[in-house]
């Protein structure tokens, strides 16, 4: 059963004879999706074809081939997995206000759903499709547990304030889903894609190459929570902060794309692995730091500026703005690596090699930006930029909000009073050296 709640009609309209379509964005996956298992749901109630449509855009906020070559590479299994549901799946390219319309329009479409995205751009896509088009427009929430618009309405302080929200809803969200089922075979058909030529085609920063350690798509999403929860969760809430560990579960990427559902992952903790003593920290950061970035992103569009921070932030920020600073960097310095600093340096060539920070790590190299910065707004700047070009899990809610958190203070509070953070709490060398082995992690990567 889907909960209504996670449902939206963002623009009512006039039915056609033609398929239901689901815009795929941000949940790019076949199993465990509620919008495509509400799409499903209105086709076979109304007796309609079913097909998906994943529109690709030439350029989306700085993405690199590492980015898309994951993303894409997860996009060819959803193709195949949905041919076995006879779903036929359609890539189409350009701007979605011009592409999504004249697709409708080429596939008689009925009624158009699509996945929730806290992220400005995403939603002036949808509002601009909306405008173009005069079929029914649902959204349905697949990326939260609870969904965003039901667990509040507002911007929350902190993880103290939304907690108690999302875990009052949890009994209700956290359901088992319901299985895909494989549709009739219909008139609607898609070509083959030529995958190949779609990636040579690409024009995006090359530069920034692949990487091989983790692999793309859904059969490997769960692979990768397997491996985790039966050699790593054990040890998770002794060892997540020591980046020589592997204790992570390596799970961002997947859940950036969409290619695993944070309920799945949630469920699965819940089934078999709930007397583990590091579930509960694991569940902490899935749930309800994950789904604070939403909330963050969707009630704040100023969440990649210095406007988005709390005022007491953005206050102790001016106050200190003209205070000396003993180095700062270029963006240009910092991207290749080149500070005085070798823990930093060590954090940003894991950054750049491998497209992903140790999460502890990734506070301290956001803080030593703002520290090493010529201002506030130019330290967001640099982290957002650097995150965005190599994390593969860039471009996220998380990400947004990982960055105003060490720079602007979301969803923290005022700490001691000190040169250039001004309240804005201060992480130090000595308190990375007290949580692990600084000199391995440099060694690991700049040595
Ligand atoms: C400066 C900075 C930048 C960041 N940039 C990103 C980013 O671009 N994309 C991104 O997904 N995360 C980002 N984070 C949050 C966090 O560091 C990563 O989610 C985490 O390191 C991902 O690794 P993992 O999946 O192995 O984590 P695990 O510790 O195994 O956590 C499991 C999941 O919980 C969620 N989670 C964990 N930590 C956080 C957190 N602090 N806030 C919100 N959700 C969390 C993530 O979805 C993560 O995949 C950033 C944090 C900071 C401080």
């Amino acid at each position: 059963m889907i909960n209504e709640k996670r449902v939206r009609l963002l623009q009512k309209g006039n039915e056609t004879n033609g398929p239901v379509i689901y815009w795929m964005s941000r949940d790019q996956r076949v199993h465990d999706n509620w919008a495509l298992l509400y799409s499903q749901k209105l086709a076979l109630e109304k007796k309609k074809n079913l097909g998906v449509v994943f529109n690709l855009v030439p350029n989306f906020l700085g993405a690199t081939i590492r980015q898309y070559g994951f993303m894409l590479k997860g996009l060819q299994q959803v193709e195949s997995e949905l041919k076995k549901f006879n779903i036929p799946f359609f890539l189409t390219q350009g701007n979605p206000d011009f592409v999504i319309p004249r697709v409708l329009n080429d596939l008689n479409a009925s009624i158009l759903v699509s996945d929730f995205d806290p992220l400005k751009i995403k939603r002036i896509w949808k509002r601009d499709v909306a405008k173009k088009i005069n079929i029914p427009f649902f959204e349905v929430d697949a990326h939260n547990i609870v969904p965003c618009i039901f667990v509040s309405n507002k911007v929350e302080f902190g993880a103290y304030t939304i907690r108690p929200k999302i875990h009052k809803a949890l009994p209700e969200f956290l359901d088992e889903f319901p299985e895909l089922k494989k549709m009739k075979s219909s008139e609607l058909q898609s070509e083959k894609i030529n995958w190949t030529e779609i990636i040579n085609s690409l024009e995006v920063n090359k530069n920034v190459k692949e990487v091989d350690w983790i692999k793309p798509g859904e059969v490997n999403a769960q692979i990768s929570l397997k491996e985790f929860l039966d050699n790593k969760l054990d040890k998770y809430s002794e060892d997540r902060n020591d980046p020589n560990k592997n204790a992570l579960s390596n799970l961002s990427p997947y859940l950036h794309f969409g290619q695993i559902s944070a309920q799945r992952v949630a469920l699965t903790v819940e089934q078999f692995y709930k007397k583990n003593p590091s579930a509960e920290a694991f569940l902490e950061e899935l749930i309800v730091r994950r789904e604070l970035a939403d909330n963050f992103c969707y009630y704040n569009p100023k969440y990649d500026s210095f406007e988005g921070f709390p005022d007491w932030a953005k206050k102790t920020l001016n106050d200190h703005r003209k205070d000396k600073r003993e180095f700062t960097y270029t963006l240009e310095e910092f991207e290749q690596a080149k500070t005085h600093e070798e823990l930093w340096n060590a954090a940003q060539m894991e950054m750049v090699r491998t497209g992903k920070m140790h999460g502890y790590v990734r506070m301290y190299w956001a803080k030593k930006i703002l520290e090493w910065s010529k201002s506030p707004e130019e330290a967001l700047r640099i982290a957002i930029d650097l995150n965005d070009k190599y994390e593969l899990d860039g471009r996220d809610p998380n990400g947004y909000v990982g960055c105003a958190w060490s720079i602007g203070g979301v969803h923290d509070r005022a700490w001691t009073e000190r040169p250039v953070f001004g309240k804005v709490r201060y992480m130090n060398f000595n308190g990375a050296k007290r949580k692990f082995d600084v000199q391995s992690y440099i060694d690991k990567y700049i040595k």
